[in-house]
């Protein structure tokens, strides 16, 4: 993908720094630093360059007002020391005017101030033009860094790309070159696997995937739509009747184009509890009372062979209730080996979605993947095949 990056901006700039300072907070703090180290290669880039930087981030959903418990200010005390900066950063209590400025002709080349939540102003979430401009006034580049938010056509996202010359952070590049590497112009054959529980959720992402895949293993609750869908008894499980329809339309549609891999067996319990008596069977051995929770032994005998025939994966949705042992069994064992070829270089995986991050976490293999994304939203629509407006503006 073709898009402009920090290496080609030029030296001794104004900086504006679109980040994802969105962090987690828990009993009035922060619970987790991750987003803040991890605009750290982007500044410290534009540092390198001479440039002089302008953070901006939004936080929480302040819906256009000011909203005291929604100030980026409570997370200056975290930042300061991730930076390295205790004395030298500054935090500007709004996103655009004089303050911005006068903070700006206050900083020397590498210097940093933090700006406050964009979304204060409703011409955020509007991308309204003149707010947009509002952002751009005292800057000479853009960089947007937070590509968990370029689904969204926001001022702060989309609206000041267009005003300014806007160029990839470093985080936003990594993650679209895994993107690229992963569905764009992928190394063949790629598999994805795709589960989770639903297949309402992903409707538009299996048929983007089975347009693009050489082959697709469906998992999860949502395996249990398709089985039933072909008129296997699935007993109490999680399935979305109504949506067998659809499911065959999407085996129709997969055939010659895309090998689709079902469970062949599945691991069952009557209750979704931890220590729930569990037994494996076969498609046909579920019983009426029995809830299909996990993939079985034999599935993910072949999923791993799969994987072995790949060059590439790409992944989004558990295979079974990975939140309860030992449902995470199929979750686990994917993972690992999966981790594992990625690790040799004989595979190139990369993952994304909420729930599969943390089985990733769970599974204790997150960082031997080639990519994880832990994007949400944008990493789900960027799956479905949709232009995310935050990324076609620094395209060129
Ligand atoms: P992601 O957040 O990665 O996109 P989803 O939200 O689509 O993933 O799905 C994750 C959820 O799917 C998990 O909470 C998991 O427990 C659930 N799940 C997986 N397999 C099953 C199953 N067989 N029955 C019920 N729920 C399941
Ligand atoms: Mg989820």
């Amino acid at each position: 993908m073709s898009f402009r990056r920090i290496e080609n901006a030029p030296d001794n700039v104004a900086a504006l720094v679109r980040v994802d300072f969105n962090v987690p907070m828990a009993d009035g703090r922060m619970s987790d630093d991750t987003r803040l180290r991890a605009a750290l290669p982007t500044i410290r880039s534009l540092q390198a360059k001479g440039a002089r930087i302008a953070l901006l981030a939004h936080f929480d959903r302040p819906k256009g007002k000011r909203v005291p418990e929604m100030s980026l200010k409570q997370i200056l005390p975290a930042l300061g020391p991730v930076l390295d900066s205790v004395d030298g950063l500054l935090f500007v209590d709004d996103c655009v005017g004089d303050s911005v400025k006068t903070a700006l002709s206050a900083l020397g080349p590498g210097g940093v101030v933090l700006l406050e939540n964009v979304r204060f102003h409703p011409g955020e979430e509007d991308n309204d033009r003149q707010f947009a401009k509002a952002l751009a006034a005292n800057f000479d580049i853009y960089v947007n860094d937070a590509f968990s938010a370029a689904h969204r056509a926001h001022a702060s996202t989309e609206g000041v790309a267009h005003i300014l010359p806007a160029y990839a952070g470093k985080q936003m590049e990594r993650e679209l070159d895994a993107l690229e590497a992963a569905l764009g112009k992928p190394k063949r054959p790629v598999l994805g696997i795709v589960g989770g529980a639903k297949v309402s959720t992903k409707l538009e992402l299996l048929k983007n995937l089975i347009a693009k895949l050489d082959r697709l293993a469906i998992g999860g609750g949502m395996a249990n739509t398709f089985l039933y869908a072909q008129g296997r008894d699935i007993g109490g499980s999680l399935a979305e009747k109504d949506m067998a329809e659809t499911a065959r339309a999407i085996i129709a549609a997969a055939q010659g184009k895309c090998e689709l891999l079902l469970p062949v067996d599945v691991v069952v319990a009557s209750e979704v509890k931890a220590g729930a008596a569990s037994r494996t069977c076969g498609l046909g051995g579920v019983g009426a009372e029995d809830k299909i929770l996990d993939a079985g032994p034999e599935t993910v005998t072949r999923l791993l062979k799969a994987m072995d025939e790949s060059a590439t994966l790409i992944w989004n949705g558990p295979l079974g209730v990975f939140e309860i042992p030992p449902f995470d069994a199929a979750t686990n064992a994917a993972a690992k080996h999966a981790a594992a070829l990625a690790k040799a270089g004989k595979l190139i995986a990369v993952a994304g979605g909420g729930d599969t991050v943390a089985a990733l976490n769970h599974a204790g293999v997150s960082g031997d993947m080639t990519f994880v994304s832990t994007a949400g939203g944008a990493f789900l629509e960027w799956m479905e095949g949709k232009a995310l407006p935050g990324v076609e503006a620094l395209k060129r």
